[in-house]
């Protein structure tokens, strides 16, 4: 995909050792609108489970972004988004994520998987109505029900200036795709907002939730998260969930959803299909996730 120019990003810290020569420091989007002729490298979906924690049962997916780079291997998407976001490149690539992702949900629709999946946007996606009507038409003409696509937005973007944003996300709401509170906890939320604005679920923020299974002060900060959200009627779920512990806590603190490598790696569509094929619920019943489920779930 050619949007992607000639960055030159960091690479994922876990991709393995990086090509000699070649700096991963990032240098800037030279040539945002790209040369087609040039290799960029390829733009890609990658989609990690989201599971009720009572039941274990898959509610949804969440669709993040990859860039397989031809020398620089697996960029990290982090690194990828904060040098979009300076330039016209960040419009173009959330057009590219709404179009895969909707074609994706029509495409599992119809092998019969009813998932609903949630895509990332950046503040600046929100200033104008544009991805609005993106979404109502892609949906319209993929003939995908709303309520199967969830727009993500992360709590400091959104709470810096919320009125910036408010027609845009109104706007989701209205046509029934739901607003999800991305990294809770780390972009100081009044309640006012909280109560005021159409979201629908909250995500507590994985800087809690990993530490939460050592850090006293982490896990009472997650709960007291989980409460609140509750009390004002919004969905909770925690990411970065990696171990049997934290999932244990989170179901005690009545946590509703979970995403983590305790289920699963975000993966490629395909890789999806099979995962699904071979998970068993995991349900916290007390003894070991086995117990219920015959075996660990997937990683
Ligand atoms: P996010 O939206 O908060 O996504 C969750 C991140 O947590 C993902 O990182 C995911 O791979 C990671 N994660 C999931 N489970 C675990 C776990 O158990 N342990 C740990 N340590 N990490 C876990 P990823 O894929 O590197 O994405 C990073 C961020 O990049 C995302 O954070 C999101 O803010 C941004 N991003 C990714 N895709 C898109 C996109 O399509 N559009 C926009 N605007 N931003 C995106
Ligand atoms: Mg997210
Ligand atoms: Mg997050």
């Amino acid at each position: 995909m050619s949007v992607v120019g000639n960055a030159a990003p960091t690479r994922r810290r876990d991709a393995g050792p990086g090509p000699a020569g070649h700096p991963l420091e990032p240098t800037g989007w030279a040539n945002p609108d790209g040369d087609p002729a040039d290799d960029a490298g390829e733009i890609t979906m990658y989609y990690q489970p989201q599971i009720a924690i009572a039941t274990g049962e898959v509610v949804g997916v969440e669709a993040l972004l990859r860039w397989r780079h031809p020398r620089r291997g697996m960029v990290d998407p982090e690194e990828l988004i904060r040098v979009a976001e300076q330039s016209a490149v960040m419009r173009l690539l959330t057009r590219r994520v709404v179009d895969d992702v909707v074609e994706q949900l029509a495409k599992w629709s119809a092998a019969g998987i009813g998932l609903r999946a949630a895509l990332n946007v950046s503040v600046r996606d929100l200033h104008t109505g544009e991805i609005a009507d993106q979404i109502a038409d892609r949906l319209a003409s993929y003939g995908v029900p709303a309520e199967r696509l969830q727009v993500e937005i992360t709590e400091g973007a959104l709470m810096a200036d919320p009125r910036r944003v408010l027609a845009t996300i109104s706007h989701l709401h209205r046509i029934g795709v739901a607003i999800s509170l991305d990294d809770f906890g780390t972009g100081y939320s009044s309640l006012q907002h909280l109560r005021r604005l159409p979201l629908s679920e909250v995500k507590v923020d994985r800087s809690f939730v990993l530490g939460m299974a050592d850090d006293a002060d982490d896990a009472a900060i997650v709960r007291s998260m989980i409460e609140l959200a509750g009390a004002l009627g919004l969905r909770v779920v925690a990411e970065g969930v990696e171990d049997e512990r934290t999932w244990r806590m989170l179901h005690a603190a009545g946590c509703d959803a979970a995403q983590g490598w305790f289920y699963a790696r975000p993966m490629p569509a395909e890789e999806l299909v099979t995962w699904l094929a071979r998970y068993r619920p995991v349900r916290p019943t007390g003894g070991h996730p086995q117990a219920d489920s015959g075996r660990r779930p997937g990683r």
